[in-house]
């Protein structure tokens, strides 16, 4: 087929308008990169009410209480805006399904004081996903495919198979689900599942249920017809274990002729180090030098003393389980005896920075902390520190690895997930960009740390695993091929 596609493309964050992690910045990057090859693809996202409606140029598409989607034994009703993201090349049109009840809130999934998820996510994502397949047939846009997201977006692919199956407009639709993280599910009892006026018979171990419960994801893991997660690794890992599975391994490995692993790419566009307005100096391969002021401007900002040759490592992360900070913690005392400098941009939960900040009451001069969700200070984190920190449980791709490679600061990961796909280790031969550790235990972390330092003291060699990183390409352009590829293959059944 070689006509463009028309692909929907359905994600619950999407960057600038909201995020709490890498799928904002995927779901922004990705539909970029497929519509600079030649296809039309629209993104659709609730309308949360900081998306500010002048800052974004939000205009009416479908006005008020025109989409109505049945939910339980009532009828909820919404209406459409739309904006654009634009790179330098290409414009995307962005759909915001609006709901004041359901979106009109300060959090994407939690109240961002309580850090509690809303009690009615599951109304809320029943009413985005049945809610984008009405907007659909008002719009009059009939797409090949639509791409899901996570299980936000998980009950798509179910509607279309079942509720909607016998309506022309949807027959032919293909969808495709993209797992971004197997951990999170959105698992719901049983009362959810009647909300969403899917058919009776489909509440089964061989349908949408999972342990008792409606889950959003297992619902997209049963009626997509194509799956894909976001490393090659991460995809053998979830058919593997129940721990990468998270329950749901049996099931999904009995698609795995369908499950494909695509690795995810960066947006060039927002973090290079030769373009970012965010950091303190530009620089590249030619300017290592400027480098260093970077690093000066991060200590300044962390109130740390600014130290030239002190190896200064960076982390910016969620804190939640799987980031695996609870190795960091448990050998942080152990990491300042290598005499070197550690920051951390984290957001999320409130026991792990307690235990952050107890530890560097005793290093003020070594560890700089920073809470809460700041983009500025992570481009600055990336630009300044001399090696970047992920010892994570579990990694579907990851970004931070990647952007660190770009800026020549040096990736210490455990070897799961993307973070094994992407990071060379320095034993491999002159082909090396980092650090990797196997094992889930902190001592390993601490020698992988060690192993890092030791490389740092030989300038010449510390160069050269810069420069490895700098080089290597992960542009989006070769993953939004093979999704392309995908959709292609996935048509022409
Ligand atoms: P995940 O999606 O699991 O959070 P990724 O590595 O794929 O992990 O992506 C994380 C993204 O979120 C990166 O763009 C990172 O810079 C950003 N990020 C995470 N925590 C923060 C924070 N506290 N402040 C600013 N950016 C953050």
């Amino acid at each position: 087929m070689s006509r463009p596609l028309n692909i929907l493309f359905l994600s619950s964050e999407v960057e600038p308008f909201a995020k709490t992690g890498g799928l904002a910045d995927v779901s922004s990057s990705l539909p970029q990169a497929i519509k600079e090859l030649g296809h039309e693809i629209r993104i659709m996202m609730p309308r949360y009410r900081f998306i500010s409606e002048r800052k974004f140029k939000l205009h009416d598409i479908i006005r008020l209480k025109e989409i109505q989607v049945p939910l339980g034994k009532s009828v909820e009703v919404g209406n459409v805006k739309s904006s654009f993201i634009s790179n330098l090349k290409e414009k995307v049109q962005v759909y915001f399904l609006d709901n004041a009840k359901f979106f009109g809130r300060e959090g994407i999934y939690q109240n961002p004081v309580s850090k509690k998820d809303y009690k009615d996510n599951d109304e809320r994502f029943i009413f985005f996903c049945r809610g984008v397949i009405e907007t659909l047939k008002r719009l009059g846009w009939q797409p090949d495919i639509i791409h899901c997201n996570d299980w936000q977006t998980g009950l798509v692919p179910a509607y279309i198979k079942t509720l909607y199956s016998s309506d022309g407009f949807y027959k032919n639709i293909k969808t495709v689900f993209t797992i971004h993280n197997m951990a999170y599910q959105g698992a719901f009892p049983h009362d959810s599942f009647e909300k969403s006026g899917l058919p009776k018979s489909i509440f089964k171990p061989e349908g949408v249920e999972a342990y008792g419960k409606f889950n959003f994801l297992k619902s997209a893991l049963c009626y997509a017809d194509s799956i894909t997660t976001v490393s090659k690794r991460y995809a053998e890992e979830i058919c593997t274990s129940d721990e990468y599975g998270a329950g749901l391994n049996g099931f999904v490995s009995k698609r795995k002729k369908d499950l494909h692993g695509i690795l995810n790419g960066i947006d060039y566009g927002i973090w290079d180090p030769l373009m970012d307005e965010f950091i303190y100096r530009k620089f590249d391969l030619k300017s290592l030098d400027a480098k260093l002021d970077n690093k000066r401007a991060l200590a300044g900002r962390l109130a740390l003393p600014f130290k030239e040759t002190t190896p200064l490592i960076g982390a910016i992360s969620r804190l939640v389980d799987q980031k695996g900070f609870d190795l960091v913690l448990e050998v942080l005392d152990d990491m300042m005896k290598l005499g070197i400098q550690f920051v951390m941009l984290g957001s999320g939960e409130k026991s792990i920075e307690k235990k952050f900040e107890s530890i560097q009451k005793k290093h003020p001069n070594q560890i700089g902390l920073f809470f809460g969700f700041d983009n500025d200070l992570a481009h600055l984190i990336e630009a300044g520190s001399d090696m970047f920190l992920m010892p994570s449980k579990y990694e579907p791709c990851g970004l931070n690895q990647m952007y660190s490679m770009r800026y020549g600061t040096v990736p210490v990961v455990r070897a799961t997930g993307g973070l094994d796909d992407t990071v060379e280790d320095h034993s491999s031969g002159g082909k090396g960009t980092g650090f990797k550790f196997e094992k889930y235990d902190s001592k390993e972390l601490l020698k992988a740390i060690q192993r890092a330092v030791k490389v740092y003291q030989q300038p010449e060699e510390w160069k050269k695993l810069m420069r490895n990183g700098m080089m290597k390409d992960f542009s989006w352009e070769f993953s939004a091929k093979q999704y392309v590829n995908l959709y292609k293959e996935l048509l022409r059944q």
